[in-house]
C-alpha cells in the first residue's frame, strides 16, 4: 500500500471503530434510561436522533454519557434524562404546535420534531451563532417541522402562537406571565424555576383560565435571559 492509501485505510478503520463504539454507548445509555424511567415514545425518538451530531466535535466521544455538555457561548445541551423528563411532561399526541425557548444545539427541538409528525415546533434562541448551529444540526438530521428563530426583546414567540405546549430549556426566577399568555387553553408549560444555581422543574397547566402548578424534580439549567428572567452577563454554573 502506498502512503496515501494506508492513511485512507487507517481513517476508514478508525471511523468504523468509532461508529461501533457509539452504537454500544448509545444502546447502553438508552437501555439505562428505559429501565430507570420506563420505555416511551420519547426514548424511541431519542434513539433515532444522533446526539453526537449536536455536540462539538471535540466532545463527541461523550455524546452518550448521561450528562449535559458544553456547546459554546457558555451554554449546554441538556442531560438526556432531563430531556426525557421535560418532553414526557408535555404528554404530546403528535399534532400539536410547540414552542421551545432556548434552542441551543437544536437537540431538544429535534426530539420534539420527531414526536410531532403532524405538528410543528418553533424554537427561539437568543445567541445568533447558536441559531445557525441549531438550524445546521436539524438540517443534517433532515428534520423539517422545526423552525429556529432568533429571539427578540419579547420572551417566546407570541406572533407564531398560541401553543399547545411550551418547553423552556433555561432557568427563570419565576414562571414568566408572558409565556403563560402564549399558551392555548389547557396548554402545558414546562420550565426550570428557581435560583441561578438550583431549580425545580415545574409544570404549569392553564385550567379554567387559572395556572395550576406542579413541581416535578430538582434540576440545574443555564439562565433564561431577558424580561421576567435574568439579566445577561452573569455566568452561573451550567447544567
Ligand atoms: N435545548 C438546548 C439547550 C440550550 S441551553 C439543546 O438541546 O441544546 C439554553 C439556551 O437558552 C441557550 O442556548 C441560551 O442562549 C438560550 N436562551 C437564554 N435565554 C433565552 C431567551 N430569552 N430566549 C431564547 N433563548 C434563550
Amino acid at each position: 500500500m502506498r502512503g496515501n492509501e494506508r492513511k485512507i485505510a487507517l481513517f476508514l478503520h478508525l471511523a468504523a471503530y468509532m461508529t461501533v463504539s457509539w452504537e454500544a454507548d448509545r444502546n447502553r445509555l438508552y437501555d439505562q434510561l428505559a429501565s430507570a424511567m420506563g420505555q416511551s415514545p420519547v426514548l424511541e425518538a431519542m434513539r433515532s436522533v444522533p446526539r453526537e451530531l449536536f455536540v462539538p466535535t471535540q466532545l463527541r466521544h461523550l455524546a452518550y454519557r448521561n450528562t449535559a455538555l458544553a456547546i459554546g457561548h457558555g451554554q449546554t445541551i441538556s442531560q438526556p434524562a432531563m430531556v426525557v423528563r421535560m418532553t414526557l411532561a408535555l404528554s404530546l399526541r403528535g399534532d400539536e404546535r410547540v414552542l421551545e425557548v432556548g434552542a441551543g444545539s437544536g437537540y431538544q427541538a429535534a426530539i420534539l420534531g420527531e414526536l410531532l409528525p403532524f405538528g410543528h415546533v418553533i424554537a427561539v434562541e437568543r445567541i445568533p451563532e447558536l441559531v445557525q448551529t441549531a438550524r445546521r444540526n436539524l438540517a443534517a438530521c433532515r428534520i423539517s417541522n422545526v423552525d429556529v428563530q432568533c429571539a427578540t426583546d419579547v420572551l417566546g414567540a407570541p406572533d407564531a402562537g398560541p401553543y399547545d405546549s411550551i418547553l423552556v430549556s433555561a432557568a427563570a426566577p419565576t414562571v414568566p406571565h408572558a409565556l403563560i399568555a402564549q399558551l392555548k387553553p389547557l396548554g402545558r408549560l414546562v420550565i426550570p424555576v428557581g435560583s441561578l444555581g438550583r431549580q425545580v422543574l415545574t409544570l404549569v397547566r392553564v385550567l379554567d383560565n387559572r395556572p395550576v402548578i406542579r413541581q416535578l424534580t430538582q434540576c440545574q439549567f443555564v439562565p433564561l435571559v431577558g424580561p421576567e428572567a435574568w439579566p445577561s452577563g452573569g455566568n452561573p454554573p451550567a447544567a
